[in-house]
């Protein structure tokens, strides 16, 4: 039997933490789907087709065997339209875990055929976010070393863009 699992997120954008946990995760299953989130209420700042031509990229350049995709609509559904047995969610720091542990249990309240599995990015990676790397770029500092260099373009061109329109 195949083994498939689905890494979902909004990936706004990607950061090395997130390819770190894709790179992990394609070890564990036969394939790993990534899951961009169409629906989102937390108001992107890149679109779906940017966030997606994001991660494409990422997992191009870095080599990682991962398929990517957008999808609509409740997760656990999802996953039993793509026939995946698992979940994959990152863990940071405690902070991270009162939510995926409320988001798993609720998943498997709907679904207990999918189990959500954890996978801990290398320890550098565990202060990183795609909100604090979006500040960081807001207020014009160095992202260098937590986003591959086409999305740092991206952050860039986004912000002088907002800057420039707010002269
Ligand atoms: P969501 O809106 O679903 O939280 P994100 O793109 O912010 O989407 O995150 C997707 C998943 O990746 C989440 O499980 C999150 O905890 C994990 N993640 C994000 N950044 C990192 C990181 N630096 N290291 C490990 N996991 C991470």
């Amino acid at each position: 039997m195949m083994r498939k699992a689905v890494y979902p997120g909004s990936f706004d954008p990607i950061t090395n933490g997130h390819l770190d946990v894709m790179a992990r995760a394609q070890t564990l299953f036969d394939e790993v789907i990534v899951a961009i989130a169409a629906d989102n209420t937390k108001s992107p700042l890149f679109t779906l087709d940017e966030r997606l031509a994001m991660v494409q990229q990422a997992v191009k350049e870095q080599k990682i065997p991962v398929k990517v995709k957008v999808f609509n609509g409740l997760l656990v559904n999802y996953v039993a339209e793509e026939g995946a047995c698992a979940i994959v969610r990152g863990l940071r720091a405690v902070s991270d875990f009162e939510f995926e542990f409320q988001l798993a249990l609720m998943n498997r309240k709907i679904n207990d055929q999918v189990e959500t599995i954890f996978l801990m990015p290398r320890d550098t990676y565990t202060y990183l976010s795609s909100s604090i790397v979006k500040e960081i770029g807001r207020l014009g500092g160095p992202v260098s070393a937590f986003v591959p260099p086409h999305v740092e373009t991206a952050l860039k061109r986004r912000f002088e863009t907002d800057n420039q329109s707010k002269k």
